[in-house]
């Protein structure tokens, strides 16, 4: 098949844009199908499960908190009144059973004030826990975001080469022969499609080549593609 140097030139072009245009677009698909980015990401969702976890544990505690709190005040307004009663009163048989009641006011208070520390204490705990768990969030969504971002603009990049890669190669098809361009889609569906010989090697295949086929490719004329008899690709000067 004939072509001239200049369409030889622009085929051997074409076959590097192709397979660098190939190349791009298995970098994009490797970078956006990320395997650190998919953990991390799968890492956050399940932080910010537990971040919740902690945080209605920690606004259970607190009612529970408030609430015994609630409750020893009540107590103590009791005793506080029974005492003002215990004053006042001048019958021995009231004082008896109010004294009594006193008593058991002030067991209860200190039950009371039990459960509110022990309660205090479990607060206080979910309280760090809440914290912890979220700083990890928060470190590991800063993370998650780094990495998109990182990922984003390494996709921008491999499309802005493969952008300029698709306008240089509308302009080699221009130099290619229609005959020339069927032969190349077709091998290059499968393989390179297009060689040199350089140290007495194909450079599609890199399989070293007899001398009489060195020999017969070389003899040529100018204008013809030659074809590896290894590879089958074209060989242009
Ligand atoms: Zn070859």
């Amino acid at each position: 098949m004939k072509l001239d140097r200049a369409g030889q030139s622009a085929l051997l072009k074409l076959s590097q844009v192709d397979l660098e245009i190939e190349q791009i677009k298995s970098e994009i698909s490797k970078a956006v199908s990320s395997k650190e980015l998919t953990e991390a990401s799968a890492k956050l969702s399940s932080t910010s499960g537990e971040v919740l976890a902690a945080r209605t544990n920690f606004e259970n505690l607190n009612m529970e908190a408030r609430k015994a709190d609630d409750n020893l005040h009540l107590v103590e307004e009791r005793i506080a009144r029974d005492m003002e009663r215990l004053n006042n009163t001048s019958s021995p048989k009231d004082a008896q059973a109010i004294q009594s009641e006193v008593e058991s006011l002030t067991k209860r208070k200190s039950d009371l004030e039990e459960v509110e520390l022990e309660v205090l204490d479990r607060l206080e705990k979910a309280e760090t826990e809440l914290n912890a768990i979220s700083v990890t969030r928060e470190e590991l969504s800063k993370l998650v975001s780094e990495m998109q971002e990182s990922i984003q603009l390494q996709v921008d990049e491999l499309k802005s080469r493969g952008r300029k890669l698709t306008a240089d190669r509308e302009i080699l098809l221009t130099k290619v022969s229609s005959e020339i361009l069927v032969r190349y889609q077709n091998l290059s569906a499968k393989q390179v499609a297009v060689g040199q010989i350089e140290n007495r090697s194909c450079t599609a295949c890199r399989m070293g080549l007899t001398a009489s086929t060195i020999d017969a490719l070389s003899s040529l004329a100018e204008d013809e593609v030659g074809s590896c008899p290894e590879c089958l690709a074209m060989i242009v000067r």
